[in-house]
């Protein structure tokens, strides 16, 4: 039985999950495959801030509706 996961695929599963929330034992088994190595800790904390990083920027810059950046022509 392997209840670990590789490296290879606990990096497809991060990625899918910016996407689309996984199912609870992808999700446990990713967690405790993380718990356990480090080097795929450190790359699930660098693409969850670099998603949230993104998400923050086009939910503030890239706003149509947003007032600011609707400047009337003189
Ligand atoms: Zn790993």
């Amino acid at each position: 039985m392997n209840w670990m996961y590789s490296c290879k695929r606990v990096a497809e599963l991060l990625s899918q999950r910016l996407d689309e929330p996984l199912g609870l034992l992808d999700e446990m088994r990713l967690r405790l495959h993380l718990s356990m190595c480090g080097n795929c800790a450190n790359v699930a904390a660098q693409m969850e801030a670099l998603h949230s990083a993104s998400a923050e920027l086009l939910s503030t810059g890239l706003d149509p509706d947003e007032p600011a950046s609707r400047v009337p022509p003189h």
